[in-house]
């Protein structure tokens, strides 16, 4: 069994190419669910967070305000070591225990593992292989402008803060280029997928 690791910047499409795997009947695990579970209303590491930020990082309903918290974190790279500390070490702890409850079950398939932040939180190294996601800038620009609403500026300084492209590309196994429309994004997936399990569309 192997476990592949799909990564990209912002808006690259990781989300779509999950879906699209999740669909064909494979197991995905998905860090960012993951964190977000982690940090829901109640939670134990909320109150880590607390102590660590303060309280202004909740609404007035008690719960995380994830954009406040990006907004702390994301000029400050000693807080944002801070929150990864808190949050990123107990989200890999969850992916390698479902790794190995996967690997138990004896099932000759492929697993794969969707996290944004994969080469920046050193989660390659619960993978096999890697798929790098990504599409030309003007296009992510544009796709996560109509998706979250978000203005040019915003989409760019978020996108300019992640770890360089050409590093990332250059350390994964296979790049998938989403800068086409669907049928096409599904159509390399598939040429990965039978380059990879020898078996095309099916995980079994
Ligand atoms: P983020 O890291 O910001 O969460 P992501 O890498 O998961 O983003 P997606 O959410 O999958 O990216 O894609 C970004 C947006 O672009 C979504 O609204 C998605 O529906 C759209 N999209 C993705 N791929 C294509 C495509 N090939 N053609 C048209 N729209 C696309």
């Amino acid at each position: 069994m192997d476990v592949i690791g799909i990564t990209g910047g912002i808006g690259s499409g990781k989300s779509t190419v999950s879906d699209y795997l999740r669909s064909l009947g494979y197991e995905i695990i998905d860090a960012d669910g993951i964190s977000r579970q982690l940090t829901g209303a109640g939670s134990p590491i909320l109150k880590e967070l607390g102590a660590a930020f303060g309280g202004g990082i909740f609404t007035q309903e008690g719960e995380l305000d994830r954009k406040k918290l990006a907004e702390i974190v994301f000029c400050d790279p000693a807080k944002n070591r801070l929150l990864q500390s808190i949050v990123t070490v107990k989200v890999k702890e969850i992916a390698r225990d479902r790794i190995r409850a996967f690997r138990e079950t004896g099932e000759e398939s492929v697993l794969f593992l969707d996290v944004p932040l994969l080469y920046e939180t050193g989660s390659e190294a619960m993978c096999d292989r890697v798929w790098y996601v990504t599409a030309e800038r003007e296009i992510r620009i544009r796709r996560v402008m109509k998706r979250d609403g978000a203005d040019r500026e915003q989409v760019i300084a978020r996108m300019e803060s992640q770890m360089p492209e050409a590093e990332k590309r250059r350390r994964a196994d296979r790049v998938i280029d989403n800068s086409g429309d669907l049928p096409g994004l599904r159509r390399q997936i598939d040429a990965l997928l039978e380059e990879h399990t020898g078996k095309g569309l099916t995980n079994r």
